[in-house]
């Protein structure tokens, strides 16, 4: 018999098609708001203004959430909260919205409703990551955890394919990392395989066919599963180096999470034979290659050094990852972390 601990954070989830429309009033009542203001990208101004529209009253719009949440433009957002006199948050978007969100309800406590509308899965997580000065350091607190997450598969409608399977890619690794977490329990662990599960069988689908609604809907749910692992048990080797890359060098979150994944996971296979083992219930004999393979059948992004990250900076990323390292279940060595790094920079195919 393993022994574990399991902790569940509260939490209320809806999850379907049309729900943007059928339910977030009621939720918005159920809440208590009257003066939302809601959050989006540049890119989700449009509909972030809609959603005002529809809800009318005193609903306002700040819609300059960026990547990586710098902490500049939380300052920005934070001075609207209280021009508007916000009593609540409306996060619609992908995790960088979602991160403007919870760093904003850090700082006030204002309740939040979350519409994911990529595979991130930010929204089940009690996490925040935050950057300033090129330097992007991670928190855990229940404070960021939203009221309610309204999970919308229409709104992932419009995700283009070459974002869908690397968003998808991010939330499959969450599942990777939770299965051999130094907290992992059982059952995190069978929502992993099932998230991870359900991802496989969806994104091809989707990259053929983005308008496939059944495919988005399955996505979606095993994003919502994935999210759930990252949220319930600690990260490891493959998440630091993520953090450290995409907040030294400003790289795309999700490509950063396809192109690092197979390599993590390399790394970490001789140290985690049962996990393997699971693995290959989904991933079929070669889960590190596989996940290289997947990613690549979408045509997404191998190369680190394609998505910008100059080759001078594979050492220090390797020392920044080795200074303040996160439990793995591999011990952390600095040649073999520098050539992981060096072969993702690359494109190569994951050591064997
Ligand atoms: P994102 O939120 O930056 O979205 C990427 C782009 O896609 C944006 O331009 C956005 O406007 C657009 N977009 C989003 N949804 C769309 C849709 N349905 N249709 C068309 N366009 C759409 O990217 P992301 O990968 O979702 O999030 C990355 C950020 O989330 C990073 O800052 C990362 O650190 C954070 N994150 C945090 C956690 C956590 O638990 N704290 C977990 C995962 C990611």
């Amino acid at each position: 018999m393993k022994s574990f601990v399991y902790n569940s954070h509260p939490g209320r989830v809806i999850f379907g098609a049309g729900t943007l429309i059928t339910a977030l009033p009621g939720e918005v009542e159920r809440v208590g708001c009257e003066r939302l203001l809601i959050l989006s990208t540049p890119g989700h101004e449009a509909l972030a203004r809609a959603i005002a529209e529809r809800l009318g009253g005193r609903t306002h719009v700040f819609a300059g959430a960026r990547m990586h949440t710098p902490v500049p433009v939380t300052d920005q957002a934070l001075a609207v909260v209280a021009q508007v006199r916000a009593d609540g948050l409306l996060a619609v978007g992908g995790g960088s919205t979602i991160g403007l969100g919870k760093a904003i309800a850090l700082r006030t406590d204002l309740p939040q409703i979350v519409v994911p509308t990529t595979y991130a899965g930010s929204e089940m997580t009690p996490i925040l990551g935050q950057t300033e000065d090129g330097i992007k350091t991670t928190l855990n607190s229940p404070q960021v955890l939203p009221e309610v997450v309204i999970y919308d598969a229409d709104l992932t409608m419009t995700l283009p394919a070459g974002l869908s399977a690397a968003s998808g890619m991010n939330a499959i690794a969450h599942a990777v990392e939770a299965l051999y977490a130094r907290d992992r329990n059982p059952l995190i662990s069978l929502m992993a395989l099932e998230g991870i599960a359900a991802l496989v069988r969806a994104l091809p689908r989707i990259s053929v066919d983005p308008g496939d609604r059944r495919a988005r809907a399955d996505a979606l749910y095993g994003a919502w599963l994935c999210g759930t692992c990252l949220g319930a048990v600690g990260m490891a080797l493959h998440h630091k180096l993520c953090h450290t890359l995409g907040g030294t060098f400003d790289l795309p979150h999700a490509a950063t999470h396809t192109i690092v994944l197979p390599h993590a996971l390399a790394y970490n296979a001789p140290a985690i034979p049962d996990v393997m083992t699971q693995l290959r219930t989904v991933l079929g004999e070669d889960p590190a290659s596989a996940l290289y393979e997947f990613a690549d059948s979408f045509g997404a992004p191998r190369a680190l050094k394609d998505l910008g990250m100059p080759e001078q900076g594979i050492d220090e990323v390797a020392r920044r990852a080795l200074a303040n390292p996160y439990w793995n279940p591999r011990p952390l060595e600095f040649e073999p972390i520098q050539s992981l790094i060096t072969r993702a920079w690359a494109g190569q195919t994951p050591e064997k």
